[in-house]
């Protein structure tokens, strides 16, 4: 059966369109996706945004795209240099800090890390050439006070993202700040003339020393590694003002061309229904969810279902427990699904891999249809009833539960949710070893005692002609 083409939300024309790459013939699609800015650990907000992202980049190479996916990371604002100040680090070594958490959060997440991942700070020479680029057009100029900036007026199109009408807007006022309200457009910085706050932090420039504000970043860095034009832009859906309506305006006044032609926007992940903040005390690291027993992969499951990506996601512990109890559910199934496949060849019963083809039609129409992941699982849910049902009553062949388990995995390159890891406790593992011993040298009774002793340790052992398999009791 042909697989349906995928249709995404598009927040530039609020429609839910086709992706149509720049790349018509072949089949390279651009992505890129604003990093988190490395100044602490990422909360569990930030991290449904990239959960978002990676579904979005599985589910694009699933539908035939190869994907050139770039993400930077925002190393250098108002932020990362008061971080930087209060632990008395220089900016690199206390942002390589944060970057390394986040790379490592995002491992335990099964996040498929994009190829390139750039530091701002080590691309400056870019966003200079793209800002004097701005000057030369009169699309930006150098204020009395030494910063560069955008001048709005020169940029009609200002506001087409989140179809703000600027006549009532404008204020006049210049914005020194990365971030503002809507009530506050005027025209913002490029580059931030250095103050004695920035400490050692700054680099030589046509304007003088001074450091590039953070919308730049995002211009000069997607089209050095993606072109001038890219197909699919992300994040979360605060960016998409100032942050995001900035970027079209500046690459778009230096080069004439459009910039981005879908808006991807992630909605924001509430905790218990309310906004997270620190003073609410609601605001979770992911090392917090795992300090409370939680796994990463648990986590992966609470961030991808509850809610489509375009819908706001209410995080709750009882969403943990719901998100262990499902996780649990398909495990059970899928062992049962590749015991039964195991008892014979795959030709046996493989003509009648129906429910299968039938499931893998249905998610494959669910996720072209903007991503609809809640969609696949009540499909994979019914899967497992159905099919559990039929194992109960020994309804199913060795090849039919080949194709459920193939149909699994294919579901799955989107989900990313793979196995469960079961940590051996070590003393359980030495017991383990000593019994591998035991059958090697054929000494059966010293073989049962020390399954024995694995069962009063809470697991229970299982010989396979592939050696000793450990389940949790
Ligand atoms: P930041 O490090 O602040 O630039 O944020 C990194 C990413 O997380 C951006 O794409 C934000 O839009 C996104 N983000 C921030 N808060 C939330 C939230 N509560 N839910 C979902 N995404 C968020
Ligand atoms: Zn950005």
């Amino acid at each position: 059966m042909p697989r349906p083409p995928l249709q995404l939300f598009n927040s530039m024309t609020r429609a839910i369109e086709p992706i149509v790459p720049l790349d018509r013939a072949g089949k390279r699609l651009s992505l890129y996706v604003c990093g988190p800015t490395i100044y602490n650990y990422g909360h569990i907000g930030n991290f449904r945004t990239y959960v978002a992202v990676d579904i979005l980049r599985r589910a694009l190479r699933h539908f035939d795209f190869e994907v050139d996916h770039v993400m930077q990371f925002t190393d250098v604002d108002d932020k990362t240099i008061r971080g930087a100040h209060e632990k008395g680090l220089p900016l690199k070594e206390f942002t390589a800090i944060f970057r390394q958490a986040f790379l490592d959060d995002a491992k335990t997440l099964n996040l498929e890390v994009p190829p390139r991942t750039p530091n701002a700070t080590d691309h400056i020479p870019a966003m200079v050439a793209l800002i004097q680029k701005l000057i030369d057009k009169k699309s930006a100029y150098v204020s009395d006070d030494g910063s560069v900036y955008f001048r709005i007026a020169s940029f009609p199109k200002y506001g087409c993202l989140c179809h703000l009408d600027l006549s009532s807007l404008i204020s006049g006022a210049r914005v020194n700040q990365d971030e503002y309200e809507k009530e506050g457009v005027g025209d913002f910085v490029l580059w931030k003339k250095w103050v004695p706050a920035d400490g050692d932090v700054g680099w030589d420039s046509p304007w003088g020393k001074g450091r590039p504000g953070w919308h730049i970043e995002c211009s000069a860095l997607s089209m050095e590694h993606l072109g001038e034009q890219i197909d699919l832009h992300g994040g979360g859906t605060d960016l998409r003002f100032p942050h995001h309506e900035n970027e079209i305006a500046q690459s778009e006044a230096a080069t004439g061309l459009t910039f981005v032609r879908h808006w991807f926007h992630v909605e924001h992940l509430l905790v218990d229904g309310q906004k997270m903040s620190k003073s609410l005390g609601n605001m979770y690291t992911v090392r917090d969810v795992l300090a409370r027993g939680y796994t990463g992969r648990e986590l992966r499951y609470a961030l991808l279902s509850g809610a489509n990506y375009g819908k706001n996601l209410n995080f709750t512990w009882q969403g943990m427990e719901d998100a262990k109890t499902a996780l649990h559910r398909i495990d059970e199934w899928r062992k049962r699904v590749r015991d039964k496949a195991a008892e014979g060849p795959p030709s046996d019963g493989a003509a009648s891999s129906l429910p299968a083809q039938e499931f893998v039609a249905h998610c494959d129409a669910a996720l072209a249809d903007n991503l609809n992941i809640n969609g696949a699982l009540g499909h994979l849910f019914e899967l497992v009833r159905q099919t559990n049902g039929a194992l109960d009553k020994a309804q199913i062949l060795p090849g039919e539960a080949r194709a459920l388990a193939a149909a699994w995995t294919a579901l799955d390159s989107i989900l990313g949710l793979g196995d469960a890891t079961v940590v051996i406790p070590v003393e359980v593992q030495t017991l383990l070893d000593q019994r591998a011993e035991a059958r090697k040298a054929k000494n059966f009774a010293k073989s049962d005692e020390l399954r024995q002793a694995i069962e009063d340790l809470g697991w229970k052992v299982k010989d396979t002609p592939k050696g000793q398999e450990l389940l949790p009791g």
